[in-house]
């Protein structure tokens, strides 16, 4: 007999965007055939955990029939496309990043068969030619849905070395931490408010293997301008350079940022440049990045309202203090409406007319979810991936833990006299980095059971890589390793200066040397 293997299974939501009835499909499930829980991801979708394999083809199912889909949401192509989910409607850059979002998301969905013979054979109702993705895609493409053994026209038969993340986003909007993209476009507005175009940039990622300095996190670098009427196209000449050049022999050196890494921006461009059959406009000048989460009430520009809901980690579930899985259906199953997913692992939802807010908050304050001012917000800017028990890479706990080392932090900088001190922390099981922790002002990426390697000093809006401080922290030492480096911050930052630019600004062999002569009071 076959063992009860358990799988974990990813929603395709470019953007972010969750109707009313695939969140109430997806909290049935999760109770069904899951573990009871569902877990938004730092790419927008959501994951269902501990779902057995001979349940999944009822849960994808499922998922299909609720206007889902998980097609693309993991392997070795164009994974969930990022855009933020700010839902403004008087904010039209915003409208234009969401589209295209979808759009791309569309036109590098494989157009293969197969996926919809494996999972859907034998009903009708839900078969390839009404789902909108593949018409779009057969559209432009103009072929239809294709049998497995046919050549996907923008794949190939051989689909990417490695999976290939993009983001839409718009000026000064880093909620999508652009810079750890493989792609991500910037949209960029007339006057009028009027889209023109957008700027490129590419070559970001951040997975690495512990002890193989071959493998590193890198931001994406800027490569210039293309107007809308060309972006596909565009798009889909970085696709092919990536699918022709990227390493096919190494998946460790198999991202696009190391093909860049290894040719330089110039060459990269160029190669791209032959396949678009023009050249590649100049960079058009940016104001500056901000972190931002959208969290709390808000007005979307038509009247209607959003609010923003902080999901611890992502995880969407009821215990004895807070019942948000509960919260979270009954407002989706009362006032019918749609969610959008942030990159901060955060639910927004929107179009609630303002009679509606009372009862809305009535229910979240009965289920025990927080408002922003009750949030730390060591609490609110962190992120951590779900390693232990139900990711196989992991070497450390992330999810699990991380609520009370925060704890643990907080507790130190109150004591170090940094009472109102926050900034962005993030934790991973393992080096790959799904929760970004290289973009983090301080992050723990895992090195084995309890232990961690330490990294300091990224820009507080995710533009600047962090260092590694230490090669391994265990886990019960971390008062002694952070209470001198709080110290040190308080004693010599600038005004206003944040904890990761302070770290940046002196450096971490600065910070070494002030650690090795710290007396404590
Ligand atoms: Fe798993 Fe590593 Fe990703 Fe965490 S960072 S979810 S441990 S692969």
């Amino acid at each position: 007999q076959e063992k009860d293997y358990q799988m974990m299974l990813r929603t395709r939501s470019p953007g972010g965007y969750i109707p009313p009835e695939l969140y109430l499909t997806l909290d049935r499930l999760a109770d069904e055939y899951g573990n009871h829980t569902i877990r938004a991801t730092t790419r927008q979708g959501f994951q269902l955990h501990g779902v057995l394999k001979r349940n999944l083809k009822a849960t994808i199912a499922a998922i299909v029939q609720s206007m889902g889909s998980t097609l693309g949401a993991c392997g070795d192509l164009n994974r969930n496309v990022m855009a933020p989910a700010a839902p403004y409607r008087n904010r039209p850059e915003y409208e234009y990043a969401r589209e295209y979002a979808n759009n791309i998301a569309d036109l590098l969905t494989p157009q293969t068969g197969a996926y919809y013979e494996i999972w859907l054979d034998g009903e009708k109702a839900i078969s390839a030619e009404e789902r909108p993705a593949v018409i779009a895609a057969r559209q432009r493409n103009g072929n239809g849905t294709l049998s497995h053994e046919a050549e996907e026209p923008i794949y190939g038969k051989h689909y990417m070395p490695r999976k290939f993340k993009i983001s839409v986003t718009v000026p000064g909007d880093n909620s999508v931490d652009l810079y750890s993209q493989d792609v991500s476009l910037v949209v960029l507005t007339n006057a009028k408010g009027e889209l023109e175009g957008f700027n490129v940039f590419a070559g970001g990622g951040l997975g690495r293997t512990h002890n193989k300095e071959e493998t590193f996190p890198r931001i994406a670098d800027p490569i210039g301008y293309v107007d809308k009427a060309d972006v596909y196209d565009l798009m889909k000449a970085i696709v092919a350079t990536q699918r022709d050049y990227g390493d096919r022999t190494d998946r460790r050196h198999a991202r696009m940022k190391y093909l860049i890494e290894d040719w330089g921006v110039d060459r990269f461009r160029e190669k791209v440049e032959s396949y678009f059959g023009k050249a590649i406009a100049p960079f058009k000048p940016l104001p500056e990045f901000k972190y931002l989460d959208f969290l709390g009430w808000h007005e979307q520009g038509d009247g209607k309202l959003f609010v923003g809901i902080s999901i611890q980690n992502g995880r969407v579930k009821d215990d004895e203090s807070l019942q948000l899985k509960t919260a979270l259906r009954e407002i989706v199953q009362t006032f019918n409406l749609p969610l959008l997913l942030t990159p901060s692992q955060d639910a927004i939802l929107y179009d609630i007319v303002p009679a509606q807010k009372a009862q809305i908050q009535a229910i979240l304050t009965r289920c025990g979810v927080k408002g922003l001012e009750d949030i730390d917000p060591l609490v609110r800017y962190s992120m951590a991936c779900p390693a232990l028990p139900t990711c196989g890479l992991a070497t450390a706990e992330s999810e699990r833990v991380i609520p009370s080392i925060l704890d643990r932090l907080r507790t130190l900088l109150d004591r170090v006299g940094l009472e109102h001190e926050h900034f962005v922390i993030r934790m991973t099981g393992c080096p790959n980095g799904c929760a970004r922790p290289y973009l983090a002002e301080l992050a723990f990426v895992g090195n084995g059971p309890d232990t961690y390697q330490i990294w300091l000093g990224a820009a507080p809006n995710q533009t600047r890589l962090a260092q590694v401080y230490l090669e391994k922290l265990h886990i019960n030492d971390l008062e002694t390793a952070f209470e001198p480096i709080f110290v040190y911050f308080k004693q010599s930052r600038q005004p206003g200066e944040s904890f990761g630019d302070f770290c940046d600004r002196v450096g971490l062999a600065s910070i070494h040397q002030y650690v090795a002569q710290y007396q404590p009071e």
